[in-house]
């Protein structure tokens, strides 16, 4: 038998993020850790693999996730395993399962990671891709649905994204869905038949999700189906009037979007969606919303919960296109030796100066300085050490500015602080 020895790629739908991108990606996973913290958020982390009973039971049975998308598999000793489709269901089953709840207050967790959806690729959709997201629990108080979205609007502005919209909406509670329902599967149908064959059979397994549809023809049809604002409750009328109150109060433009019920079951009440037209087709940045039902439905206490999720594929692709982030991890120094003796001190320096934080690279074979310069020139270093025989005798080594071409000698202890001096001076990272 030959061998094979074709080439082995990635799984489709999932991708590499080389180092050329993954400095913009660690950039956007600071300011969320940074923004999230000044609201008082910790970071929480949940296993990628969970019983797949979590999420039929969570996101729904009847929803596109659970119905076709999830990576579902019967594990070695026949249990059915599940790549986490999304981490809301997770996070509420550790605040179950750890009995967070016990500790009583109002807990705010974030997470990041890979979540997996067997969805068609395309840019902006993948099957392995990355959630930044936050959860509330333990309040109900409207006041937290318009902190949310004011906290993603202070992210996004330190990222430098300013075209978007916030979308809302209310997709009331049991009660007042219900009624909603049998209203729309009333209206539905009567114009049933002119629906796309997805839409037919939401009519009768799940009619809300027919608000989803993104088939052209259908969308004439669905503008004239009743709206679910129109069917809430007074109490669910009443608190999302407090949640658009508030968002004005705090000054965050919104729009009403009555047709925004998201893809997954678990909501109640607020419901929003943040879109930005730089992403093209796949538009959604972000959503979130309500889940006061969630944990009861998942084996715990009554909890009410609010979250979202952002798409940080998207969101990196968001802040490409903006291009105001600098994502540039800038070599603070090249280190260029001369001869064998002046490796070892050469090297010595490059500890001591990584040992303070500074970003540097050395080279270990011999080379001629030209080259050496020309090294620091391709990795973007901001100076290079210059230590030959010279330097050795003098004590004192030639840091070169590489930008200005400017050239000073400096004692080896002295290089660490000089170099802070000069990066701060030049406001640059490692400064
Ligand atoms: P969801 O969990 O469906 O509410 O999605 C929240 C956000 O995750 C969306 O607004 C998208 O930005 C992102 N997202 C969802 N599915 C995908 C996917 N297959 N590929 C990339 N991003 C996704």
């Amino acid at each position: 038998m030959s061998k094979n020895t074709e080439p082995i790629r990635s799984v489709k739908g999932t991708r590499d993020l080389l180092p050329s991108e993954t400095a913009l990606w660690q950039r956007v996973e600071e300011e969320a850790r940074r923004v999230f913290a000044a609201y008082n958020y910790r970071e929480i982390r949940t296993p990628v693999l969970e019983q797949t009973v979590l999420f039929a039971r969570s996101v729904g049975a009847d929803t596109d996730i659970v119905m076709k998308e999830m990576y579902t598999f019967k594990d070695r000793d026949d249990e059915s395993l599940t790549l986490r489709p999304e981490a809301t269901a997770s996070v509420v089953r550790a605040y179950i399962e750890h009995g967070l709840y016990n500790e009583g207050g109002i807990h705010k967790l974030y997470y990041m990671g890979a979540m997996f959806r067997r969805e068609r690729p395309q840019k902006g959709r993948y099957r392995q891709f990355y959630q930044i997201g936050a959860e509330v629990l333990g309040t109900d108080h409207p006041a937290i649905d318009a902190e949310v979205p004011e906290m993603l609007t202070v992210f996004l502005e330190r990222l430098g994204i300013d075209e978007y919209a916030l979308l809302v909406n209310s997709v009331g509670c049991p009660k007042c869905r219900r009624e909603y329902v049998k209203a729309l599967r009333q209206a539905l149908e009567r114009v049933k038949t002119t629906l796309c064959a997805d839409c037919q059979r939401r009519v009768n397994t799940n009619p809300l999700r027919v608000l989803d549809c993104k088939v052209e023809a259908d969308q004439s049809v669905i503008e004239k189906l009743p709206k679910i604002l129109d069917h809430l409750c007074p109490e669910c009328r009443q608190h999302f009037e407090s949640v658009t109150a508030e968002l004005k109060e705090r000054g965050i433009p919104h729009q009403i979007s009555p047709r925004l019920v998201r893809g997954l079951d678990y909501y109640t009440r607020t419901t929003f969606e943040i879109t930005s037209d730089v992403l093209g087709a796949q538009n959604a940045l972000l959503g979130g919303g309500r889940y006061d039902g969630l944990s009861e439905l998942i084996g715990g206490p009554p909890t009410p919960g609010f979250g979202f999720a952002i798409g940080q594929d998207r969101l990196v692709l968001a802040v490409e296109a903006v291009g105001r982030l600098k994502s540039h991890v800038a070599l603070a120094a090249y280190i260029a030796w001369m001869g064998d003796s002046a490796l070892a001190p050469a090297s010595r320096l490059a500890r001591d100066l990584r040992r303070e934080g500074l970003s540097v690279e050395i080279g270990y074979e011999p080379v001629k300085l030209k080259k050496s310069l020309g090294t620091a020139n391709k990795l973007g270093a901001r100076f290079a050490i210059i230590i030959g025989e010279g330097e050795l005798s003098s004590g004192r080594f030639q840091v070169k500015d590489m930008e200005t071409g400017h050239q000073e000698e400096v004692e080896p202890a002295r290089i660490p602080s000089h170099l802070r001096e000069k990066l701060a001076a030049a406001g640059e990272p490692g400064g």
